[in-house]
């Protein structure tokens, strides 16, 4: 296993006129679980093929720890790769498509067996194993793919495109679990790509979010979510994600319309900013020792577990998530608190302070 280094690595698929991956410099740790994550189009396959050696990245090196892989072919590069859809070779046993990675390698026999039969255990499949493979649904041979991509302990990463997509979603949740079991047995390194952020935050000991063939930001789940340091992160993560209202800065203070609605903390030149709350951190009518923001509310979804309290500010949609059975009403004024350690201050986007 290896460090893989991306040192101003970018591509273009139309000779520079526009970047699908801007180039970018970027290391990803041996032996720990990334989640690649964004929306479709970003250029999270992109990079994944870049790593692979599918693609020629336009610009940049690539190396796998003091090695310069740039030029080296897929073939060269013990990479293991899942794709989206099944890749099996249909006539061919469950056991025999599981061993084939391990046999092409001259694994010794022993070794196969066991290999083999781990996995199948860990992702359910011993009772299939001597079954051919094409006669197993889509879902199945899906997992059959998955452990394929698994079954080699010795290899400098495993790359996963959107794995799951054709797998049931009820057993989804099963196979990301046992995905972590296997990654916690072989110690790989996994990168997973994905533009389903449950899938991401269940999965990852680190979300890498990507938007417009860039990374806007790296790190834990939990960092992704209570401190997100550009806005897109903030939209996409989340659910609802974050509130956005335009707000003001003067005299170090931080204004929505008319009313103040705390310091602005950072050395903030006065002006436009946007300022960021998690629909999970706003309160209404929770704050006694100021008046907070007037909002109208506009209506309310029982999620059951819990309420979505939809309001305007002027003419700015804030939603705060509140107990379930809140006792607001449609057309009623309340007032909006944001908590100084939760929300944040944006400027182009970036986030360049907090309340
Ligand atoms: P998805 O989840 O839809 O696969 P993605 O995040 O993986 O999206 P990419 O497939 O890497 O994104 O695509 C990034 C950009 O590059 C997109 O604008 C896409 O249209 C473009 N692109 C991808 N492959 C090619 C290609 N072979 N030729 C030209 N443009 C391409």
């Amino acid at each position: 296993m290896a460090d893989i280094r991306l040192e101003g690595v970018g591509h273009s698929y139309d000779g520079g006129r526009t970047w699908a991956l801007k180039p970018m410099t970027w290391t990803w740790q041996s032996s720990r679980a990334y989640a690649l994550l964004g929306p479709s189009g970003c250029g999270k396959t992109t990079l994944l093929n870049i790593i692979s050696g599918l693609i020629t990245p336009t610009v940049g090196r690539i190396f796998f720890d003091d090695r310069d892989v740039t030029d080296v072919p897929t073939a060269g590069r013990n990479i293991a790769q899942v794709f989206q859809f099944p890749v099996l070779y249909e006539e061919m046993s469950v056991y025999d498509n599981l061993a084939f990675p391990l046999r092409n390698r001259k694994y010794p026999a022993k070794d196969v067996d066991e290999r083999v039969r781990q996995v199948a255990r860990l992702l359910g499949l011993e009772d299939v194993l001597r079954r051919r493979s094409r006669r197993l649904d889509p879902g199945r041979q899906q997992i059959v793919s998955l452990g394929r991509g698994l079954v080699r302990s010795q290899v400098a990463a495993v790359l996963l495109d959107e794995p799951l997509t054709v797998v049931d979603p009820a057993l989804k949740w099963t196979l990301r679990s046992k995905l972590k079991e296997i990654h916690r047995d072989t110690g790989h390194t996994l990168i997973y790509v994905t533009h389903d952020q449950t899938e991401a935050l269940t999965f990852a000991d680190e979300v890498v979010v990507v938007n417009d063939g860039a990374i806007v930001q790296a790190g834990e789940p939990a960092e992704l979510f209570l401190s997100p340091a550009h806005e897109f992160v903030g939209h996409f993560i989340g659910s609802p994600g974050m509130n956005m209202l335009p707000a003001e800065i003067a005299d170090g203070v931080v204004r929505v319309g008319e009313s103040d609605v705390g310091l602005a903390e950072g050395d903030l030149p006065p002006g436009p900013v946007r300022i960021g709350v998690r629909p999970e951190f706003v309160l209404i009518n929770g704050d006694r020792r100021s008046p907070g923001v007037a909002a109208r509310v506009t209506g309310i979804d029982r999620m059951g577990a819990y309420d979505l309290v939809h309001t305007l500010v002027g003419e700015h949609t804030v939603t705060a998530k509140t107990e379930a059975g809140s006792p607001y009403t449609p057309e009623s004024t309340e007032f909006l608190h944001f908590p100084a350690d939760r929300t944040f201050l944006f400027r182009d986007q970036v986030r360049c302070g907090s309340l």
